[in-house]
């Protein structure tokens, strides 16, 4: 209570300070003459909503929130801004889940995506024929799941948290343990509409505005707002064999996570029955049952594992985690191939776990500890998290510098998140970055804090990504936050020109997503 009290108090005050520096920045009055002009907001509760987000690290109250019914009243009010002459900032907010205010807009207009969905019922469309969905870049992942299930089938490519809307996470990529295997979410996606910087609503593929495509995806926002996105179809498998297997040294666990994602395992090899493969470094017992899924080990699995974390003196534990699809009429068969390929692997013996789940429960297995979060007041705490993208090369280095190294002291302790993935599965013509290897680790360090530890652990990001650089490891951030231009042209590295070709050409003004900076400190 004492929090909320002081946060409202924050709040009032920026509000008061952004009222007073109104009459400089407003927005033009005309924009409250349009037909859209119902449908946005300036009211205290609206500007609020959208101020912060889960990264809850930055405050950014925008002048207004457009509630759009329609892709064309996102359209008009992009086409006033782009036409006026002070285009002001327009961002599309998905479900609010970036870290560093990504979806906010100063001094300008945020638009609240979900809206575009109420009272819509034809906003998730599945073609059975086609084996496609189109559905609504405002959409959330869980109810895409749930409306393509109904069907028998289901896309391939996941986050390991569903609760994020398609638009939000196609701007970014899209990763989780399925990646490996089918690409990530934009690697996954046929077609687009978008609305550019101009206003304009461009149906864009491979084959037409293949520029435009290929910059949306992983494009943060920064050329246009993804009103519909066409999404490849598989068919649903029912049940999951959810599995960890538990390693205390990083050269077998990354061996064993290398050879399961190997495209050189034929499709027979029962190396290939995962359907999905990530990993973990488990720091000590107090978050061996941590929040991503809390269900999953017992107490007394968390109690074998504390005994080998203080028998090795490791100060923590890697495991394993594999899911493998199935349905009934195939249980047996997979039953033996899953006995086949664990016999193939370097855990430590007796350290194989093994749940049975069904497909949406694996899938939305997040879901359970956002809950628990939620209920004791933890959801909604600063997050300063980091992801990285490691070149395989350099993933030991890594290892030894940074989780046995600067986050040894474990002072600042959370899930640390590490993972190969294959980059022939990745478009490298689109705008997320990846490294020059063909394999590469994901590292996500998500961590929550209190005011208090904040500060320590975003210096401990920021030494982390110093020891990269000194010991020169070409990571890619994911997620990527920068507060230099210098910083976004390294990112983008060869890939610069092209990033600033596409947004003279569908941004010209530079309305689009402010709140990445990445150009805001260079014209
Ligand atoms: P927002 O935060 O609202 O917006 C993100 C960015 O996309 C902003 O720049 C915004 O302007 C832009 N944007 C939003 N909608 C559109 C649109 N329709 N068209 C164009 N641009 C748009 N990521 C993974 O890859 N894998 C994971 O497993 C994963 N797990 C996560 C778990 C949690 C608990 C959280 C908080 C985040 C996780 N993420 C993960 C990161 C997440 O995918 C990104 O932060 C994503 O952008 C959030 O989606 P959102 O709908 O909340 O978008």
């Amino acid at each position: 209570l004492k929090n909320s009290f002081k946060f409202s108090l924050i709040y009032t005050l920026i509000l008061i300070l952004q009222t007073l520096s109104i009459s400089l920045a407003s927005l033009p009055q005309d924009l409250f003459h349009l037909k859209i002009a119902s449908k946005i907001r300036t009211d205290e509760q609206s500007l609020l909503s959208v101020s912060t987000d889960y990264g809850n690290l930055t405050t950014s109250i925008p002048d207004a929130v457009l509630y759009p019914s329609s892709p064309h009243d996102i359209s008009s009010l992009i086409r006033f801004s782009y036409s006026s002459s002070n285009p002001f900032p327009i961002a599309p907010r998905g479900n609010g889940h970036s870290i560093n205010g990504q979806a906010s807009a100063q001094d300008g207009v945020v638009i609240n995506m979900t809206s575009l969905g109420y009272g819509h019922s034809n906003r998730i469309i599945v073609s059975i024929v086609n084996q496609y969905v189109d559905v609504g870049g405002e959409k959330l992942w869980i109810d895409l799941l749930h409306e393509t299930l109904k069907y028998g089938l289901t896309p391939s490519s996941w986050t390991d948290y569903l609760h994020l809307t398609v638009g939000g996470t196609l701007s970014v990529g899209g990763i989780s343990g399925q990646t490996s295997r089918y690409g990530p979410q934009i690697s996954n996606v046929l077609e687009l509409d978008v609305i550019t910087g101009q206003g304009e609503m461009i149906t864009c593929s491979k084959d037409q505005n293949s520029d435009l495509f290929l910059a949306v995806l992983g494009g943060m926002g920064q050329f246009g707002i993804i009103t519909r996105a066409r999404i490849s179809l598989s068919p649903a498998p029912q049940k999951v064999h959810w599995i960890r297997l538990v390693y205390t040294d990083v050269l077998t666990f990354t061996r064993d996570q290398e050879r399961l994602i190997s495209a050189e395992n034929s499709e027979g090899s029962p190396l290939r029955l995962f359907n999905y493969v990530e990993g973990s470094f488990l720091v000590d017992r107090g978050l061996l049952g941590s929040w991503r899924s809390p269900e999953f080990f017992t107490d007394s699995d968390y109690d074998r594992m504390s005994q080998l974390v203080t028998e090795d003196g490791l100060g923590g534990v890697y495991y394993i985690e594999g899911a493998v699809y199935y349905t009934d009429e195939i249980a047996v068969q997979v039953n033996q191939e899953l006995e086949l390929l664990l016999g193939e692997l370097s855990y430590v013996p007796d350290y194989a776990f093994i749940r049975n789940v069904s497909y949406v429960e694996f899938l939305d297995r997040v879901h359970d500890g956002e809950l628990k979060l939620r209920e004791l007041g933890e959801w909604e705490v600063p997050h300063p998290w980091l992801n990285l993208f490691v070149p395989k090369s350099r993933i030991l280095d890594f290892d030894a510098g940074v989780i046995k190294g600067i986050l040894s002291n474990r002072s600042a302790a959370g899930i640390i998140l590490m993972y190969p993935m294959n980059r022939n599965m990745w478009d490298d013509r689109m705008s997320t970055m990846i490294p020059d290897e063909e394999i590469f680790y994901t590292f996500g360090l998500l961590r929550s804090s209190s005011r208090e530890k904040l500060q320590v652990m975003i210096d401990e990001n920021d030494k982390i990504l110093q020891f990269c650089n000194l010991a020169g490891i070409k990571y890619k951030q994911y997620l990527p936050h920068y507060a230099t231009t210098k910083g976004w042209m390294k990112h983008f590295g060869k890939k610069w020109n092209n990033f600033l070709a596409m947004k003279a050409k569908y941004d010209p003004e530079l309305i689009l997503s402010p709140g990445s900076t990445i150009l805001s400190s260079y014209i």
